[in-house]
């Protein structure tokens, strides 16, 4: 697309320390509206789901790994974008002008008199504050906070600030993870009192958050034993001691839990949400992925003539979805729909209807093909013509029901599911490390296709070790086949009985925990 090249602008984002949402709003509109989003090795990739799908994503950078060559890598791609008239956004860790050298980029763009602006971030240092729960200005305790780097040298002005570090304030070190060893005798060499409350926040603010407290003299044993890789930062001063009050974080029901979600991507968002909300870490492993139907034409066929449908039944969320964007693509007037009753399968597929402004006529509970037609009655009755949009290949049990009690049933494929293998790696990693405490299935389907991504006989070994919620007993009967082992199912079969099923099982009740060695 060709554009006006003036109105190329490269915007230096924060993206705040780790959890998604904590990056700003104005951050996020300009994201929704990038032609390019260059991501550094610290952004939340979860972020980059708010570019349009037609943004072009550059990754740049490992982790501790940068250097001048890697720099001017990013900065001649900022700036060869935004000369050909694009809206870059370079995502940066944090805030984009603490450490990490976005003071460095930004003064590329202006040499190179490239149009740019700043977005804030939310810092490492305020992230740690906040979800290790230290009031880095608590007036008791300090009356400054001093943000330093442990790194020295290339580039660097001077030596560490040590007459800042001895200082009775609070200080939070950055990169500091290899050289804690010499930070930490720095500081005392400058004065601070051995015994001064210290912390190492690893990935503040994601669920996977590590916190490793203890007197400055101790805490390199601590960070070793608790073997604390980078990202983290040191967090010196009394203020710290303040966390044994106000650890919320650690403390929220199901902090330090992991739980594996099956779902497909497109159905889990809710279920991850209801999850993290209470502190699990969730790691999304989709078992299948949905795609559109090998062919519309069955469905365009029967939404030419929606008028001649008595009936039209939706088994789930996603064949409402995907049936009602098909009518938007062949700008079909909903009101063709008019004659029909709307019949909706379960709590989550009616909700779907309803957000369209829609009444669902009928909403039978229960997925057994009997229970539905008797729910129906007279709807389903000889002659009436029924309409079903729903995945490509699902069980008929419901159309022959239907069929057998007279009535004329269109089938119509919507979308259609295919296996994915994405995230089986990672999870494999997880569950050799035995990080994994739950696993999660919300159908039948899902367990059968989950279990066959894995293929090598030690990690289905690790699979079966691992207990699995269920959302009801087909699903249940399934994962016994397989070897899992069920210990949580809800009493109602939708995804919110089955979380608070899960918080009831898995969750901790707050309680101030002992002092000490922490690792949350
Ligand atoms: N601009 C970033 C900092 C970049 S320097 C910011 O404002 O946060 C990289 C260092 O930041 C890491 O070595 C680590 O010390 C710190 N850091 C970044 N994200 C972090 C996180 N989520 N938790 C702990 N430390 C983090």
């Amino acid at each position: 697309m060709p554009r006006d090249r003036d109105a190329g602008v490269v915007y230096l984002v924060g993206a705040g320390p780790g959890d998604p949402g904590l990056i700003t709003v104005r951050g996020r509109d300009l994201l929704a509206r990038a032609d390019v989003v260059i991501a550094d090795a610290l952004a939340a990739e979860e972020l980059l789901c708010y570019a349009p799908d037609d943004a072009k994503i550059i990754r740049f950078g490992r982790l501790e790994r940068r250097s001048r060559v890697h720099q001017q890598r990013v900065n001649r791609k900022m700036i060869e974008m935004a000369r050909r008239g694009l809206a870059v956004v370079r995502l940066k860790g944090g805030d984009p002008f603490i450490f990490g050298r976005g003071g460095e980029e930004a003064e590329a763009l202006a040499r190179a008199g490239v149009r740019f602006e700043v977005v804030p971030g939310v810092t490492a240092a305020l992230g740690a504050a906040a979800c290790a729960g230290i009031p880095l200005t608590d007036r008791r305790h300090a009356s400054s906070v001093l943000l330093a780097t442990a790194q020295v040298g290339e580039g660097r002005s001077g030596s560490r600030d040590r007459g800042g570090m001895a200082g009775a304030g609070t200080v939070v070190v950055y990169m500091g993870v290899k050289r804690l060893e010499l930070t930490v005798r720095d500081m005392i060499a400058a004065g601070r009192h051995p015994d001064t409350p210290s912390a190492l926040v690893r990935w503040a603010t994601r669920a996977d958050q590590q916190v490793v407290e203890a007197p400055l003299r101790r805490i390199v044993e601590r960070a070793r034993r608790a073997r604390i890789d980078p990202p983290a930062v040191l967090v010196v001063g009394e203020a710290v001691g303040l966390r044994s009050r106000l650890d919320w974080f650690g403390r929220r029901p199901l902090a330090g839990r992991t739980i594996v979600v099956t779902r497909a991507r497109e159905q889990s968002a809710s279920f991850s949400a209801l999850l993290r909300e209470q502190g699990a870490r969730v790691l999304e492993a989709p078992a299948i992925a949905l795609a559109t139907p090998a062919s519309w034409s069955a469905c365009d066929r029967a939404v030419r003539r929606l008028r001649d449908y008595d009936l039209v039944i939706f088994t789930s969320a996603n064949g409402v979805e995907r049936f009602f964007a098909r009518l938007r693509a062949r700008r079909i007037d909903l009101r063709q729909l008019g004659s029909s009753d709307l019949v909706a399968i379960g709590p989550a597929t009616a909700a779907a209807i309803e957000e369209r402004g829609l009444r669902v006529a009928v909403m039978p509970e229960e997925f057994r093909a009997e229970g539905i037609v008797e729910r129906l009655g007279r709807r389903a009755r000889s002659g009436s013509r029924i309409l079903i949009p729903r995945a490509a290949v699902a069980r008929d049990l419901l159309p022959r029901a239907l069929r057998a009690a007279g009535a004329r049933v269109d089938v119509v494929p919507v979308y259609r599911t295919r296996a994915t293998r994405s995230g089986v790696r990672r999870l494999s990693e997880s569950l050799r490390r035995g990080e994994i405490d739950l696993l999660t299935f919300t159908s039948s389907s899902t367990v059968t296709q989950f279990v066959g991504k894995f293929r090598s006989p030690t990690d289905r070994r690790r699979l079966r070790a691992v207990p699995a919620a269920v959302i009801g007993p087909i699903t249940a009967t399934t994962a016994r086949r397989h070897g899992l082992r069920t210990t949580i199912m809800p009493r109602d079969y939708t995804i919110p009985a089955l979380a608070a099923a899960i918080l009831r099982r898995l969750g901790r009740r707050s309680s101030p925990r002992p002092a000490g060695l922490r690792t949350t």
